[in-house]
């Protein structure tokens, strides 16, 4: 059993603390809205005052926050204008040594900098982005990516399988979050590429059902169709089977190709489609539905498209 703390409870951080707690580990939570800290403090987290107090005896500080923004903020205590939500900082808050472990999406080169900004001050950190979404974080089922040392990957390992199904150690600090957009720039283009593939089908005249049990054992098959696929039917438990609900929502996946954008920049790679897929994840879920989940990027396809008369030329 650890002494943890936990810094952002919404909707990944309440499941994943609670299961933190199931698995017996000692943890005390914080969050800015009262509201998710009452709901946390329900599921046997200990609710402290600040974010200060709830890292003040901590052997492990987990933070799952919105971006690399409110990570450095929570971090220094205030932001680069020398804005913060009150206290010291949880980096000036916590013992020395304490192991700090970032489980947000965050930009590569702000988590170096969380991670440089920690061990300055004294500590041991990594980044451990996750994928599986709500109800990966509901069923501990969640997978890690970290970017640690390797004593620390050693150290952080279990209590990360208390909340996932597999911790892969992807390298070095920042390593994480790497891996993290990689694999969330497939998945985007992916979803875009199965979407078209099914309005393209409809004006083709394929039912749903027909398209879906070829590609899903032909050389199309990927996950956006297998287990998010974006018509309802062929797979009852995707988000189209209940109105788009996510999930993971549009403004999520906009928010992940945009941090792959930034690394492609930095990099100076040519990725072609995932630069497009990032401006298109852009325009929908800034004009059209940015809570729905991505997977809703076939009703924006479908639209464009036109009426099926309009887009062949044919008036009869
Ligand atoms: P969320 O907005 O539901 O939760 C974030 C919480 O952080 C909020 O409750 C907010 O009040 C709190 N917060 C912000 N600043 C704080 C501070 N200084 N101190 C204390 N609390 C603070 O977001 P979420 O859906 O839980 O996502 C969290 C992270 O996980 C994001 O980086 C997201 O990209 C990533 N992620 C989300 C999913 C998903 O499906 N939701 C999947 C994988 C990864």
């Amino acid at each position: 059993m650890s002494a943890v703390a936990f810094v952002g409870l919404g909707n990944m951080g309440a499941p994943m603390a609670a299961n933190l707690v199931t698995a017996g580990h000692r943890v005390t939570g914080f969050d800015l809205v009262p509201d998710a800290l009452a709901k946390a403090a329900e599921t046997g987290v200990h609710a402290a005052g600040s974010a200060d107090e709830a890292v003040a005896d901590a052997e492990l500080v987990i933070t799952m926050l919105p971006s690399g923004r409110h990570l450095l903020t929570a971090y220094n205590g205030v932001d680069a204008e020398g804005n913060g939500p009150g206290g010291t900082g949880l980096l000036a808050a916590a013992r020395p040594g304490t192991l700090f472990v970032d489980c947000s999406t965050v930009d590569v080169a702000d988590a170096r900098t969380a991670n440089a900004a920690a061990v300055a001050a004294g500590h041991r950190a990594v980044d451990a982005p996750v994928s599986g979404g709500v109800v990966g974080a509901t069923a501990a089922t969640l997978t890690f990516m970290v970017g640690a040392e390797a004593a620390d990957f050693t150290d952080v390992e279990q209590v990360l399988s208390s909340m996932g199904r597999k911790v892969v150690h992807c390298g070095g600090p920042g390593g994480g979050q790497a891996a993290k957009i990689c694999n969330n720039m497939v998945l985007g283009a992916s979803m875009i590429a199965v979407s078209e593939a099914f309005v393209l089908g409809e004006r083709l005249g394929l039912t749903h059902q027909a398209l879906y049990d070829v590609v899903s054992t032909a050389s199309g098959q990927c996950w956006s169709l297998t287990t998010n696929c974006p018509v309802p039917g062929p797979v009852p438990t995707s988000p189209a089977n209940r109105d788009y609900k996510p999930g993971f929502a549009a403004s999520l996946m906009a928010k992940d190709l945009g941090l792959a954008a930034n690394a492609l920049r930095d990099t100076g790679v040519e990725a072609q489609i995932g630069l497009h897929a990032a401006r298109i994840y852009t325009a929908f879920a800034e004009e059209l539905d940015a809570e729905r989940d991505f997977s809703a990027i076939v009703n924006a396809i479908r639209e464009r498209s036109g009426k099926p008369d309009e887009a062949s030329g044919d008036a009869s």
